[in-house]
């Protein structure tokens, strides 16, 4: 290791990871600091059940990986193998399975009497897929580059994202398919952000899809790595920074870290307005996760769910709000939203033979110490009744564990700070530049920045952009192409 390097990055996710390849790209010296023994933060694979049987450890879906502009311009798709599966999500009721195939004429097709109300919702979004991702994937007080995709999504969140959310639907399906989507967000519901967060990934789901990187999200860590390595980067596993004095000479230091964690690293170098104004950033609701190793796939009822790399567990509107509502209030619903994932079915490099991986996890209350594995199984049994019996082995996290294994996630909060509207418009503070912060050459990149929550790796990219243009003077975007 060097003492002296252009750019120091503390935190390997995603987001740091894009920090390291932009500044490394620029032709700059660049140091990685990594607390775990691995590199990627949320997107990590590993034998965590069984030997044989490969994990994501957090994120397993990547509805962002194809509509991030930095992934674009990182070209991951030339990078990383992904496959796609022709439905996005599914979601079962208890008589029948919801589908949200990428084709939107054919998702509507399956919501019969809604199916022109749920198209019309869909299509002006689905249209300006790239006006969506442009608004929904930087600082929401950047002027759109597509006024009229913004006009569109923001009609739409005040629709979904308020009581008028009654009015467009007269069945149970419709209603049903677009509250599992907004229900990733882990916040109340109806809420503005949580049908915003929803309809950007229904968006993505009927654009591009929802893809799977073959061998698990490792992958996308992997091709990163690799390039930060080919490009004169070094990265240091097992070293926890716990101070700013600890890291090597820099003009730029890059953090993938929440508020809480710089205010600590940076004692007496931060002015005092700044940590107040970090203080009252707000830390949200967390998850329980459970990952399986199975004997068979999951023995849905409606087979039509094994289309699906992502499947919505919870059963109506009505049932998965009252199930995140009680999340809110702090209690541990019985029949909870559960979300699924079966990368296995579509990847064969996870588990041996005909066996398969089920990585699942549901929203507890921040701080829980409460395994959820048998309210999950009897949740995926409610619609898959069998389930139980082709459970080889499960692993188990709480959300103090979640809490434990990653320093982002505070109290199990794997969006590193609630993704309210306020704090999506302010996040960490209401600032045009809001990953500089008031300290010489320092930088927050995490998710607790803009966009926010998810693989996509736009946090580190424009804390990158804008130390390239404040501490080096530059202003051109680099080249990050795969081919150079
Ligand atoms: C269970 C779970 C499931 C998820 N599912 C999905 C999904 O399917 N799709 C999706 O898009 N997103 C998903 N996410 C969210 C996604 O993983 C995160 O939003 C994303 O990883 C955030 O990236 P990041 O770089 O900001 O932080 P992280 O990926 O959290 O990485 C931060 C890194 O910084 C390191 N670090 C922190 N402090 C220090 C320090 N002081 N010194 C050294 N290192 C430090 C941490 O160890 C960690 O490796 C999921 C998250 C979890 C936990």
């Amino acid at each position: 290791m060097r003492t002296e390097y252009d750019a120091v990055i503390v935190g390997s996710g995603p987001n740091g990871l894009a920090a390291a390849v932009t500044l490394a790209r620029s032709g700059l010296s660049v140091a990685v600091f990594e607390a775990e023994d691995h590199f990627g933060g949320g997107a990590a694979t590993g034998e965590i059940t069984l030997p044989g049987y490969l994990h994501d450890l957090c994120s397993a879906v990547h509805p962002l990986a194809f509509e991030s502009a930095f992934f674009r311009e990182f070209g991951l798709r030339r990078r990383v193998e992904f496959v796609v599966p022709e439905v996005s999500y599914a979601h079962p009721l208890d008589d029948r399975a919801v589908l949200a195939h990428r084709d939107l004429d054919r998702t509507a097709e399956g919501l019969g009497v809604d199916g022109r109300a749920y198209a019309r919702l869909m299509a002006p979004l689905v249209d300006r897929v790239r006006g969506i991702a442009d608004f929904t994937g930087g600082s929401l007080l950047r002027v759109p580059g597509d006024p009229v995709a913004t006009a569109w999504f923001g009609l739409r969140t005040l629709e979904q994202g308020t009581p008028a959310w009654r009015m467009r639907f007269r069945e149970q399906a419709a209603p049903a398919l677009v509250t599992g989507v907004a229900a990733h967000t882990i916040l109340g519901l109806p809420s503005l952000a949580a049908a915003g967060g929803g309809l950007t990934l229904a968006t993505y789901g009927h654009a591009q899809g929802w893809p799977i990187p073959v061998g698990g999200s490792g992958a996308i860590v992997s091709a990163l790595v690799d390039d930060i390595r080919a490009h004169g980067g070094e990265l240091f596993a097992g070293r926890r920074i716990r101070s700013l004095d600890e890291l090597p000479a820099a003009r730029a230091v890059l953090l993938d870290v929440t508020p809480r964690a710089l205010i600590e690293m940076s004692g007496e170098r931060m002015p005092q307005r700044y940590r107040r104004r970090l203080e009252r950033f707000r830390y949200g609701d967390a998850v329980a996760k459970v990952d399986f190793a199975l004997s068979a796939p999951v023995p849905w009822r409606d087979a039509e769910i094994a289309r699906s790399g992502t499947v919505h567990v919870g059963g109506t509107r009505a049932e998965i709000a009252a199930s995140e509502n009680a999340v809110r209030a702090g209690q541990l619903p019985d029949a909870p939203y559960v979300l699924v994932a079966q990368p296995s079915l579509f990847d064969g490099s996870r588990a041996p033979g005909d066996h398969h991986t089920l990585w699942a996890y549901t929203h507890v209350p921040a701080g829980s110490d409460v395994d959820r594995t048998e309210t999950i199984v009897r949740q995926i049994e409610r619609f898959a009744p069998g389930f139980r019996d082709t459970i080889l082995a499960t692993r188990s996290e709480t959300a103090q564990q979640v809490a434990a294994r990653n320093l982002n996630y505070p109290e199990g909060d794997i969006s590193a700070g609630v993704p309210s509207l306020d704090q999506l418009i302010a996040r960490p503070l209401l600032a045009r530049d809001p990953w500089r912060t008031p300290m010489d050459g320092v930088y927050l990149c995490s998710s607790s920045t803009s966009p926010g929550p998810g693989v996509h790796g736009l946090g580190g990219w424009w804390a990158a952009l804008s130390a390239l243009r404040h501490e080096f003077g530059v202003r051109e975007r680099p080249d990050l192409s795969a081919r150079v």
